[in-house]
C-alpha cells in the first residue's frame, strides 16, 4: 500500500532538499506552527514540507500547498496521502529537465520565455484535466492548436463554482491576450 511505500522511503524528507525547481515552504523548529494541529513544530519531529503544488484554492489539497507539517499529522489527514502522491506526481512533471514545450517539443531553457500551466484539475470528468502540466514556450503560445480552446474552458471554469484564487486569472490574461495582437 501507498503509506507503507511511503514511510520506507525518505521521500517526503527528500523532498525538503529537492529545493533545484521551487522554493519549499519555510520551516522554522521552534516556531512554524502545523496547520493542521496547530501546534509548534520542533526539531526533534518528523515533518513534510510542500511545495506551491496547488494552484486551486477549493482544491481538497490546497490546504497543504506550500505549507510545513508534522508527518504524522499529513499522515492522519483525509486528504493527506492523495496530498503526497499529487506532490510526487507535481515533482515528476515540473522542474528543469520536464519543460518540453508542447508546440515545438523543445525543451524550454530560457525562463523568460517559460510559461507552465500547472495541475488544474483532480477530477476525470473536468475537460481542464488535459491541460495539466502542459509547458510552453511563451513565444509559441499563439501557434498552440488548443489555446482558444483552453481560454475557454479556463474561463468557464474560473465561472463556475469549482475554482477559486489568482493563478487561472493570470494564466487566461497570459494565455489570452497574445490573440487580440494576432
Ligand atoms: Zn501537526
Ligand atoms: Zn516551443
Amino acid at each position: 500500500m501507498t503509506l507503507r511505500a511511503k514511510s520506507e522511503h525518505p521521500q517526503v524528507k527528500g523532498l525538503r532538499r529537492d529545493a533545484g525547481h521551487s522554493a519549499m515552504a519555510l520551516l522554522i523548529y521552534g516556531k512554524s506552527v502545523c496547520a493542521l494541529c496547530g501546534r509548534v513544530i520542533n526539531q526533534n519531529e518528523l515533518t513534510c514540507s510542500f511545495p506551491p503544488f496547488v494552484v486551486n484554492e477549493l482544491d481538497a489539497c490546497f490546504v497543504f500547498s506550500d505549507g510545513a507539517f508534522h508527518e504524522a499529522c499529513v499522515r492522519k489527514h483525509m486528504h493527506g496521502i492523495d496530498a503526497l502522491r499529487r506532490v510526487d506526481e507535481w515533482a515528476s512533471r515540473v522542474g528543469p529537465g520536464k519543460r518540453k514545450c508542447i508546440v515545438c517539443e523543445m525543451e524550454v531553457a530560457d525562463p523568460d520565455d517559460y510559461l507552465l500551466i500547472d495541475h488544474l484539475s483532480d477530477r476525470e470528468e473536468d475537460p481542464l484535466r488535459e491541460f495539466n502540466y502542459t509547458h510552453l514556450h511563451r513565444s509559441y503560445v499563439q501557434k498552440w492548436n488548443s489555446r482558444s480552446r483552453f481560454v475557454d474552458l479556463a474561463a468557464a471554469a474560473l465561472a463556475s463554482d469549482s475554482w477559486k484564487g489568482p493563478y487561472l486569472i493570470r494564466l487566461i490574461e497570459e494565455i489570452g491576450a497574445k490573440s487580440l495582437h494576432q
